[in-house]
């Protein structure tokens, strides 16, 4: 059960303490505070678990300080969508709005590999209009001896190029809590040029201890992609655990799975999934189609593979589009032969343009049909 409480409840209050009071006499219940400061209001709820059955709605209702009452059911209970559950499907982060009803385009570099890739691939984004972009440092590389990526070592020059370029946001994988101190550190360096949304890959999908580090960070959101050979609804229980230690400004990722049903893809792509997420959780969605589709392959309409799955995601609904591109696919140390060359940025985002609004099309067809 959540308590939602009166946006900006004093915490010094006497109702506050008469709240929390009441809570501690409840037997076999426990409950856990968290605070959402947004830029207006800060929200506190409150999780109470335990034994919850027999509590009442109206009687919880009543309590000092209480806005409004979810019963919430086992899965997933804070990231999750419950009944009468109004609380957002979104969150701001930079400047930029992460939610369930927009779309952000995260085109960059699988890994980086020089500062003048770097730097043409920002200056395209920017001539593009483009606000965020995907920046690998950190690469875990299936074979010991491939390029792991630079680390910390080009983080300064990264976050100074995204600052030139008015790059908010820089999706980056991380591996250990290591990466986040250093990210922290070069933010702190460079003067705080941008920011970064920690990736947690879908060879960590289940990395729990990463999970409940990286869930107490109050700085970064993060992108959780799904694991790629285990079930949804193991990748949606590893989401919880960011936000079970306090941190729910999380974004799901598709990123196809692991099956040879899916050749000649490199993985079976899975987007067909946005909509259930989006009905299971309030998490907004992104569609990787550079690791799912894995190669530049075009079909006779002359529409390359990543176009095609990239639109499938966008038309029903994908919040995110992560995507590899490279300025010259050929130099690149990781994952070229999947790579968008730079000359294809506004092509890109045109055929995306036109996903999205055949889905926007889509939501009001359906208003009207069920009005
Ligand atoms: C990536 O986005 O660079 C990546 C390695 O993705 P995944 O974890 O989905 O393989
Ligand atoms: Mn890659």
């Amino acid at each position: 059960m959540i308590l939602i409480l009166k946006p900006d409840t004093d915490k010094d209050g006497k109702e506050y303490r008469q709240l929390l009071e009441f809570l501690l006499h409840m037997k076999n219940i426990q409950s856990r505070v968290h605070d959402e400061k947004g830029t207006m209001h800060t929200l506190t709820e409150i999780y109470l678990v335990g034994d919850t059955a027999a509590l009442q709605i109206e009687e919880m209702s009543s309590l000092p300080c209480v806005e409004r009452v979810v019963r919430v059911s086992e899965e997933y209970r804070v990231l999750g969508r419950h009944h009468d559950d109004n609380r957002p499907t979104y969150f701001d982060y930079k400047g930029v709005r992460f939610g369930q009803d927009n779309l952000n385009i995260f085109a960059g570099l699988c890994a980086v590999d020089t500062p003048e890739h770097v730097e043409l691939m920002m200056k395209a984004l920017k001539e593009h209009g483009q606000q965020c972009t995907r920046m690998g440092a950190y690469k875990p590389r299936t074979n010991p001896y491939s390029f792991q990526g630079h680390g910390k070592s080009c983080l300064p020059y990264v976050f100074e190029l995204a600052g030139k370029y008015d790059i908010k946001v820089i999706a980056m994988e991380v591996t250990h809590d290591s990466h986040v101190r250093e990210i922290h550190q070069a933010l702190e360096q460079t003067g705080h040029p941008t920011g970064v949304m920690l990736q947690i890959g879908t060879r960590n999908t289940q990395n729990f201890e990463l999970l409940k580090s990286i869930g107490r960070e109050p700085e970064f959101p993060v992108l959780l992609k799904r694991g790629f050979g285990i079930t949804l609804e193991e990748s949606l229980n590893a989401a919880e655990y960011l936000a079970s230690e306090g941190n729910r400004r999380v974004v799901f990722g598709l990123r196809g799975m692991k099956t040879n049903m899916g050749d000649p893809h490199r993985n079976f792509i899975d987007f067909a999934h946005v909509p259930v997420i989006h009905r299971l959780t309030r998490m907004p969605v992104c569609i990787d189609p550079s690791h799912s589709v894995g190669t530049r392959d075009a079909t006779s309409d002359g529409i390359l593979d990543i176009f095609h799955v990239t639109a499938q995601g966008v038309i029903a609904g994908a919040n995110m589009v992560l995507v590899d591109f490279h300025p010259y696919p050929g130099k690149a140390l990781v994952d070229g032969p999947q790579a968008l060359r730079l000359d294809e940025l506004g092509y890109f985002l045109e055929d995306i343009r036109i996903a999205r609004e055949a889905y926007e099309k889509r939501v009001a067809l359906a208003g009207k049909f069920r009005a």
